[in-house]
């Protein structure tokens, strides 16, 4: 990598990763024209497409990059970098979704744009982040555009793993797999862009064990470190079944209010948006042939809440099996960072009221919990069972 600023400086702990797209976007013999970037939530995906992107897309000449000419493109100071990384791009699509599906509509229209060649850019590049929310019937679509691509037209498909897209799409498509960055990586990335204090930097990377965005929430907001603390403290706080119970809806309650505050802004201006592009008037009366589309916009909407939701709480039993993987740790003497570090004295007060044995079968519990929830089991109902079994054992 070069020296200095590059738009791969944003990409932590995946130098793998990073040598594959430098070498497709510098050398014409090493490029693909379908990409499927894989890597668990956090690693980075989209952050690593929107860089290839703007690698592929970056104008800065030999003159900028030394004598070594176009090894390294990706300057991260030229317009054509600067502009991909901002989303504003001409020749740049990314389809970020929080929605639960793509649709089939906006996969055509995706197509359509795949066909163009580019406006001015080196390339049409076109970042699908979410490629696994896709309907096997909307994927079929895709295949064709994907096989066969106009010369200058670029997709990156980006996926939590490659089982998660359809077998005909992995196989039309070079895979690039990101991994789990080192805490380390992740802290330094927090004090260089975000200005963050070393330490707080640290001890958030570990917690959020090293997903880049939960780290720098973690690290930014006050608020988010309180809610991660009162999901720890929950545990050393259960001492029998009514607390037990009472811990449960509290979790509940707690991943509802936040999963409310972050939606409810956006979802009344894609209201006002719909409404503008539909030409109704703040205030007007809906004419009923219209009613349809607004009320598809809720049915989403309500959905994006409800998964957002379930993601706040998969998020919170992450957080506790965290904890009582750090409590393991100190009960097996293992010579391994804690990664609740700035928790040591909860982890250390369960440690000593519990045996190995015990703590095994809680993560067990909690581990059980999270496959209820993802199997759409009412909230509640999977976390009782999980806080329940959580409680001392004589
Ligand atoms: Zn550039």
């Amino acid at each position: 990598m070069t020296s200095g600023t590059s738009v791969w400086d944003d990409v932590v702990g995946q130098p793998e990763a990073v040598s594959v797209l430098q070498r497709a976007a510098s050398d014409p013999a090493a490029m693909t024209h379908a990409w499927l970037v894989t890597g668990p939530p956090g690693s980075g995906r989209s952050v690593a497409a929107r860089a290839f992107a703007a690698a592929l897309q970056c104008t800065a000449g030999p003159a900028d990059q030394g004598s070594t000419g176009r090894t390294a493109p990706g300057c991260g100071r030229c317009r054509a970098c600067t502009t991909t990384l901002a989303g504003t791009h001409p020749d740049l699509t990314v389809v970020a979704t929080d929605k639960v599906v793509i649709t089939i509509d906006e996969v055509r229209d995706l197509i359509t744009k795949a066909s163009r060649t580019p406006s001015g850019g080196r390339y049409r590049v076109i970042v699908v982040e979410d490629a696994d929310r896709m309907a096997e019937r909307t994927t079929n679509v895709l295949l064709k555009s994907i096989e066969e691509p106009p010369p200058h037209t670029v997709w990156v498909l980006c996926a939590p793993s490659v089982q998660d897209v359809l077998p005909t799409i992995r196989s039309r498509c070079r895979a690039v797999v990101l991994r789990v960055p080192p805490a380390s990586d992740v802290a330094d990335l927090l004090v260089r862009r975000d200005g963050v204090e070393p330490g707080l930097a640290l001890d958030a990377a570990r917690a959020a064990q090293s997903h880049v965005g939960l780290a720098r929430r973690l690290a930014r907001d006050p608020e988010a470190r309180t809610r991660r603390r009162a999901v720890l403290e929950v545990a050393r706080r259960i001492r029998g079944v009514p607390d037990a119970v009472l811990a449960a809806s509290e979790l509940v309650e707690v991943a509802k209010a936040e999963a409310t505050a972050s939606t409810t802004e956006r979802d009344a201006a894609e209201k006002a948006e719909l409404l503008r592009a539909l030409g109704v008037g703040e205030g007007d009366t809906l004419p009923p042939k219209l009613r349809s589309q607004l009320k598809q916009l809720e049915d989403d909407q309500k959905r994006r809440a409800t998964r957002r939701q379930r993601d706040v709480l998969d998020r919170s039993m992450v957080d506790l099996l965290s904890l009582y993987r750090d409590v393991l740790v100190v009960q097996l003497g293992a010579e391994v960072e804690l990664v609740n570090s700035s928790h040591a004295d909860v982890v250390r007060s369960l440690a000593r009221d519990a045996t190995p044995e015990q703590t095994v079968r809680r993560m067990d519990a909690i581990g059980q919990a999270r496959e209820r929830l993802e199997g759409n089991v009412a909230p509640l109902l999977a976390l009782e069972a999980m806080t329940i079994a959580l409680r001392p054992q004589g």
